[in-house]
């Protein structure tokens, strides 16, 4: 059974309000092995969220709508879906007792505005709010359902755990939804998809999703069986001629960052790091030391931005910069030389461009990065051509070290992937 949301409320059309309460009923139905298919978003407009609920009624068998059942004239849920399903709605007297025996509790007398609240859908369950006046309705009819639940998460939430999880329970057969995301970097998204679509077209299910971000690709694999073992088995098989397929590509299928595995490879391989960044400014040791225990293998670095420091402090020869200029293969050479150098390290990484907006040439445009790794088998030096903004720039050069150094440390440079 595949399910629809429906999120109402104009201030959700708005810059300032999220529609958070459905991301908690997306992983609350998939955990049922219901498949959200369709979110939508609606103002409190009478036309439109009849509209709305009444396509929704007709293409799916499951939908929840959220909020729009409080007391005011803009709260319209109840009467827009009595409306859409051709109902009628009737006033539950013992409902307007507890409304009123709500307001009574506080030393008040209920508005008669609340009286809205107490109009239930003929042939719905109502669901009582603990937390607040407006009651839920579930409402079931020839093979279909619709829970129309209130906005606030506190009303929400627990209503959802009160009196839906049982009855979905009930409805529902049994199912499972297991999920891996396969994170690569060093290729695009094009090229990733490339090589993953001719395997993941093959499966229904597991079902496939590329996300793309600078510096990084992944691959989200949604495997559904009826227990544990029928979603596993797929999933590991996808997942296994994927890994074939992209190789060298996959840093983490488990979650991990970059830096964490990098980390995992230094302490493994018992190597230390130091770093000399110039165009990043310091954030691929941050990076690095996001990684708690990172003290173990990451010695140090500098941020060797200007030429004196350069030449100063790494060592850097000033023919270097002079002939090739900061920004050049032989520089990025000579900063990872001489920060492993200085610092004592196994590896040493020189990273050295130009981040842009401003400083490029049509010799040395924005996006050169030059990155080196040298360790105790040589230097290896990388040209690197990125397009974005200076944080973009940053970033991928930042991971492009990461992964530079990954490879390295799990022998993967040789199979030609950088
Ligand atoms: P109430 O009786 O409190 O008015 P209601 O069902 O009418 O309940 P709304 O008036 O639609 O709910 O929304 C009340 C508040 O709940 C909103 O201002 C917002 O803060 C929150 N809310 C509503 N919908 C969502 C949503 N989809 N995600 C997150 N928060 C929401």
């Amino acid at each position: 059974m595949n399910s629809e949301i429906i999120a109402i409320g104009s201030e959700l059309l708005t810059p300032y309000r999220v529609d958070t309460n459905s991301l908690f009923l997306t992983d609350q139905l998939n955990q049922f092995g219901s498949e959200v298919v369709w979110k939508t978003v609606v103002g409190d407009d009478r036309i439109r969220l009849t509209e709305t609920i009444a396509l929704a009624w007709k293409r799916s068998d499951l939908i929840f709508t959220i909020g729009g059942l409080g007391p005011t004239e803009d709260d319209l849920t109840r009467e827009c879906a009595a409306a859409a399903l051709g109902k009628q709605l009737r006033q539950d007297d013992s409902l307007v007792e507890e409304i009123e025996a709500r307001f009574r509790a506080r030393n008040m007398e209920m508005p008669r505005i609340n009286l809205r609240q107490a109009m239930v859908i003929e042939d719905a369950v109502v669901m009582k709010n603990r937390n607040g006046t407006a009651p839920g309705l579930w409402i079931e009819d020839r093979g279909k359902v619709l829970v129309l639940l209130p906005g606030p998460p506190r009303e929400l939430r627990p209503m959802f755990e009160e009196f839906c999880l049982q009855r979905l329970r009930q409805l529902l057969p049994p199912a499972i939804i297991l999920s891996r995301v396969l994170r690569l970097t060093g290729l695009t998204e094009s090229a990733a998809e490339e090589l993953a679509a001719p395997i993941y077209t093959r499966y229904q299910n597991p079902v496939t999703t590329i996300l793309a971000s600078p510096g990084e690709v992944q691959l989200h694999l949604r495997s559904r069986g009826k227990d544990e073992a029928e979603a596993q088995d797929p999933l590991e098989k996808l997942s296994s001629q994927l890994e074939q397929a992209l190789g060298g590509y996959i840093f983490s299928t488990s979650g991990e960052s970059l830096e964490e595995v990098v980390g995992e490879l230094l302490r493994t391989q018992k190597a230390t790091l130091s770093v000399a960044e110039s165009c990043t400014g310091g954030l691929l040791a941050q990076r690095i030391t996001s990684v708690s225990g990172s003290s173990s293998y990451f010695l140090g670095g500098i941020v060797c931005y200007s030429n004196a420091v350069k030449l100063d402090w790494l060592d850097v020869p000033s023919d270097s910069l002079e002939q090739d200029g900061a920004v050049s293969a032989v520089v990025a050479q000579a900063l990872a030389e001489g920060i492993r150098r200085k610092i004592n390290s196994t590896l040493g990484v020189g990273i050295t461009g130009v981040a842009g907006p401003t400083g490029g040439t049509s010799h040395k445009p924005v996006g050169l990065v030059y990155l080196a790794l040298a360790g105790p088998e040589g230097t290896q030096v990388i040209e690197k051509h990125y397009l974005g903004e200076r944080e973009t720039i940053r970033w991928q050069a930042s991971q492009a070290a990461l992964d530079l150094i990954r490879r390295t440390l799990a022998g993967k440079v040789q199979n030609g992937l950088i």
